[in-house]
């Protein structure tokens, strides 16, 4: 791209909202530039994110796995080890080939990768630090901000990534920590404290809240969570706020009390992982030049077409409302992208799933029955035990249940809440449910194969109107 090119779309960020605008817009045919400062395209979720916290999640489940559940199994091994150093490689590996990928996917479809910071000069001009040194300055009929979001910082605790780490350095240990606190009891902290106890580390996790999950778990499947993960070694302090942290000493001390004010303690730690949320990450963008509004969270504030008070400066993912997920990034992209090309786009916040990839897997979609209960509407629960089916139990693997929600006068799901193996992976039949506006009667109708882990969850949808057969 030349200085002098006037592009119709700059996006700065090349995170999973901004690469698939670009990949969407290059099929458009509009003439795309963008940028990104990393180095590597794909954002948080493929570099720091959802794909190296899931391969270190699948490694060490195995590894647990071998050591701890494989004589019922009819399977004697031997010396079982762990190579920490290769567990993180083959990581890194799946990290480079996809961010890779998209590389080529942007090459494919024409797209202008600007490899450095972008910030704003003007409403339609993008000053750019090349990562290679210089300056290159683009021009956009339209701009696409998809800059994300960063870890909040714990105050008075200094993050390192070696000691006092955010979920980067939770995914980049070169050794197993003998004792490691997180604090924050959400998706983030829940997955790495499983990889790290699985690993071999006493993991302690000290949630402000009276329970675990973060926003949006339904209280019955976190408790159950919990109940689980705690089976499986990891220790949990709920109700209970970390008041200050010292780390001059040899290990890291944290000092916390009851949330409801009381009982005071001192926990410490080789390693604390601070996993209290995410925060908008705008730094070095030069909003101050566009004069577009933040909420009180960060947010940028956007309409319901993507749209700043600058109209043809849009913003989607992280860095704005809703949950900070990469498949809610993803289709705001290519939402933002129709808007733009063809004057309409469409997501639907009420069917966006969430998934924790912790074993076994909690997911859910639409209102948990908290939610439900609160607005009013009167509401049918229908649930199956994963201990009542089939497959599970030929598995070995039956902690879990489904949960249904439906409107209890005209049978509309209102929600699913699953724990259990797999779940990640059902969740998907729940949402297009959702999306369809379907009964649970249309679910439990609907002749699910056996033997599934999916026929618990038809069988939940039998509950939620009449009995299930096999519980
Ligand atoms: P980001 O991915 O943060 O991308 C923004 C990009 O913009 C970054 O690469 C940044 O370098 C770049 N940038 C910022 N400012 C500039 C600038 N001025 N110039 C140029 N470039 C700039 N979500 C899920 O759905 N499933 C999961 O399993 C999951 N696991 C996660 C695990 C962890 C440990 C973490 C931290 C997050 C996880 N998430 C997961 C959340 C997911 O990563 C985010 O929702 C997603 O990355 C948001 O995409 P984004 O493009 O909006 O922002
Ligand atoms: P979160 O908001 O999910 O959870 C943070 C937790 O920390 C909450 O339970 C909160 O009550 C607790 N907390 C806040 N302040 C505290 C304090 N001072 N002391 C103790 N506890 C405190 O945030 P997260 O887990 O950091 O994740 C950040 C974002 O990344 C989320 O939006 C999440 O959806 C996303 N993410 C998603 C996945 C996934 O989809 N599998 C995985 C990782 C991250």
């Amino acid at each position: 791209a030349s200085d002098a090119a006037e592009h119709d779309l700059v996006i700065i960020g090349g995170g999973v909202a901004g690469y698939v605008a670009a990949i969407k817009a290059g099929q458009e045919g509009l003439k795309t530039a963008c940028i990104e400062k990393r180095g590597t395209l794909g954002g948080t979720c493929l570099n720091v994110g959802c794909i190296p916290s899931k391969s270190l999640l699948n490694n060490s489940h195995l590894y647990h796995q071998i050591l701890h559940d494989t004589k019922k199994r009819g399977i004697e091994v031997g010396d079982v080890k762990l190579n920490l150093a290769q567990m993180l490689k083959a990581k890194d590996q799946s990290v480079e080939g996809l961010t890779k990928g998209v590389e080529f996917l942007l090459k494919k479809n024409g797209v202008d990768y600007i490899k450095g910071a972008g910030s704003f000069v003007d409403a339609n001009t993008v000053k750019v630090d090349l990562l290679d040194g210089g300056e290159q300055t683009i021009r956009g009929k339209n701009i696409l901000i998809a800059t994300g979001s960063e870890a909040t910082p714990f105050p008075g605790l200094n993050i390192d990534e070696k000691r006092i780490i955010t979920s980067t350095g939770a995914l980049a240990l070169q050794e197993v920590p003998k004792k490691m606190i997180v604090i924050g009891g959400g998706i983030i902290g829940l997955e790495m404290a499983s990889v790290w106890s699985r690993l071999g580390a006493e993991v302690t996790v000290v949630e402000f809240l009276g329970q675990i999950g973060g926003p949006g778990m339904d209280a019955e499947i976190a408790k159950q969570a919990q109940k689980i993960l705690a089976k499986q070694g990891i220790k949990f302090k709920t109700g209970t706020k970390v008041v200050k942290g010292d780390d001059s000493g040899a290990l890291v001390s944290l000092n916390v009390e009851a949330a409801k004010g009381g009982k005071e303690e001192t926990l410490d730690a080789d390693v604390v992982l601070v996993a209290i949320g995410r925060r908008p990450y705008t730094e070095g963008l030069g909003l101050e030049n566009i004069g577009i509004d933040k909420d009180d969270r960060g947010r940028l504030v956007i309409d319901q077409e993507y749209r700043t008070k600058v109209p043809h400066i849009r913003v989607v993912g992280d860095v704005t409302f809703g949950p900070m997920l990469a498949h809610k990034a993803e289709e705001e992209a290519v939402a933002a992208i129709e808007y733009i090309k063809k004057g309409h786009g469409h997501v639907n916040y009420a069917a966006i799933p969430s998934v924790m990839y912790t074993h076994p897997e909690v997911a859910w979609v639409g209102q948990n029955e908290a939610e439900v209960k609160a607005s009013g509407v009167k509401y049918n629960v229908g649930s199956f035990p994963f201990s009542a089916n089939s497959r599970a139990k030929t598995n070995l693997d039956t902690e879990g249940v489904v949960k249904f929600i439906a409107d209890a006068e005209t049978d509309r799901i209102l929600g699913v809440h699953i724990i259990g193996p797999g779940a990640g992976e059902m969740i998907a039949e729940a949402t297009l449910a959702i999306e369809y506006g379907a009964s649970s009667e249309d679910v439990a109708r609907t002749c699910h194969a056996h033997p599934t882990l999916s026929e618990a969850f038809k069988e939940a949808a039998m509950a939620t109107y009449s009995k299930p057969i096999h519980f």
